[in-house]
């Protein structure tokens, strides 16, 4: 069995909004730092930065799963995590054909930089990638579980771009088990003022854009390293 301290919800530099310093080599010598040994890399639509941290993280003991933070048509945020880059790159090219292209304003946004493992600037990602792909939260979660994810509504609690205030409630047709809340709430909290809360799985991330935003918080027991046994951990335990 093995015991993990686990951050799923972590920006790189490809997401306009993080600190120029979400590097790969930076940001598992956070992790390591704040005693996380499992983080998910999720950008906003894209997964391009997630190879270069996974390939840092397998050298350096730290797990990381390949994901992605994906806006769906609602402007809802949903994380998305994988197994494999081959998942997480088939979950690209839907997002590619679904996201509207406006080129990315850098003055207005800041730069989407996609990097390689020592944090090289390979090139900038020139579509603004802070809009909602055309696809409703219900099918994207589908997708999600179909190439073998795990699909799990981000920042619940957050006015922007939070389930809750989106649409009000978990839909009674969106196939979810965990949901997650961010830093500026308890799971208490949120079933006291959601009951309904109450019969799903609560994980709470640091939604991390920068190196001092690492929480820590989900602490689970599971059998392997696997996202099936990752998922079961969480499920049974938070
Ligand atoms: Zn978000
Ligand atoms: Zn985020």
């Amino acid at each position: 069995m093995i015991k993990f301290r686990a951050e799923l919800h972590v920006h790189t530099v490809l997401s306009a909004c993080a600190g120029t310093d979400m590097l790969p080599k930076p940001i598992v010598e956070a992790a390591l730092f704040n005693e996380i040994n499992l983080i998910a890399i999720t950008d906003h639509n894209a997964s391009y930065n997630a190879a270069p941290v996974m390939k840092v993280g397998s050298r350096e003991g730290l797990l990381v799963l390949p994901g992605m933070e994906l806006e769906t048509e609602e402007e809802v945020h949903s994380i998305c995590l994988f197994d494999t880059l081959d998942q997480l790159n088939e979950l690209q090219k839907i997002v590619d054909a679904r996201l509207p292209f406006y080129p990315n304003n850098e003055d207005f946004y800041g730069p989407q930089w996609v990097v390689d493992e020592k944090g090289n600037k390979l090139r900038p990602e020139k579509r603004q990638l802070l809009f909602p792909v055309q696809i409703s939260i219900q099918k994207a979660c589908k997708i999600v579980k179909d190439l073998g994810g795990l699909f799990i509504p981000a920042h619940i609690n957050r006015e922007a771009n939070g389930l809750l205030s989106h649409l009000g409630t978990v839909p009674p047709d969106l196939d979810v088990q965990i949901l997650e809340i961010n830093r500026r709430t308890t799971k208490e909290a949120c079933i006291k003022r959601f009951p309904e809360l109450a019969r799903y799985c609560i994980i709470q991330s640091g939604d991390v854009h920068y190196l001092d935003g690492f929480l820590g918080a989900n602490l689970f027991t599971a059998r392997n390293t696997t996202l099936k046994a990752i998922t079961e951990a969480m499920l049974s335990s938070l």
